[in-house]
């Protein structure tokens, strides 16, 4: 099947998904939008007001906020694919829950292997956790991580910089160090997530 195609595939089955709550509350699914030959896609959390209403991902502030940074970076946003999360508006915009992010995921995940971009530049902690479940962002925003040979970039989600005017200069410097983190990425070391807190190693055996 040509790529193109299974993404067509994807949005045709989210338009109609009921596989969470969130299907009762949506106008449109908005399964995500741009080339399926792209190296670069972008990941937000899940669509709002206009989104909902349209059926496109980032149209309102904070795409154009977006557009705004990627244009710095001389990307359009008809070079990359751009989507989220969760692919159906959580009602009032408040966060997506784990059980709407599982049901959903399968979705990204269809999306990822058909597109099988160089670059992952996540939008907020949601999508971060998709790919870096133990990351924290304030201390891995704008920086590259190999995840499965994919370059990882997790930035601040552009509306959490327009409502937080302080983080507005570290999304633009992130996103201004996009270009050199690609151009570097293919010396980085596969990244490894630390064992979670709690769960300990099994114990070498000793024969000693
Ligand atoms: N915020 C998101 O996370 N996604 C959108 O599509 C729009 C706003
Ligand atoms: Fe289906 Fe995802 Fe929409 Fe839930 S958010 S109804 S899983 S498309």
């Amino acid at each position: 099947m040509e790529h193109g195609d299974e993404l067509k595939k994807v949005a045709q089955e989210v338009a109609v998904c009921s596989k969470c709550e969130l299907h009762f509350s949506r106008k449109l699914a908005v399964p995500g939008d741009g080339p399926a030959d792209t190296p670069i896609m972008f990941i937000g959390e899940g669509p709002g007001f206009h989104e909902n209403e349209q059926g496109k991902p980032f149209v309102g502030a904070a795409g154009k906020f977006l557009d705004e940074l990627l244009g710095k970076i001389g990307m359009k946003r008809q070079e990359v694919f751009i989507t989220n999360v969760v692919k159906c508006r959580p009602p009032g915009n408040r966060d997506p829950l784990p059980q709407e992010l599982a049901a959903c995921s399968e979705y990204l995940e269809r999306q990822i292997q058909a597109i099988n971009p160089k670059v992952i530049v996540t939008l907020g902690r949601y999508s971060m956790a998709h790919f870096l479940p133990n990351a924290k962002i304030s201390e891995v925003h704008g920086q590259g991580m190999k995840v499965k040979g994919r370059l990882i970039v997790a930035m601040y989600h552009p509306a959490a910089a327009l409502h937080q005017q302080s983080l507005r200069p570290t999304i633009e410097a992130d996103f201004a160090h996009l270009p050199e983190l690609i151009a570097q990425s293919g010396q980085l070391p596969e990244h490894e997530e630390p064992a979670p807190i709690g769960k300990k190693e099994p114990k070498q055996l000793s024969f000693f």
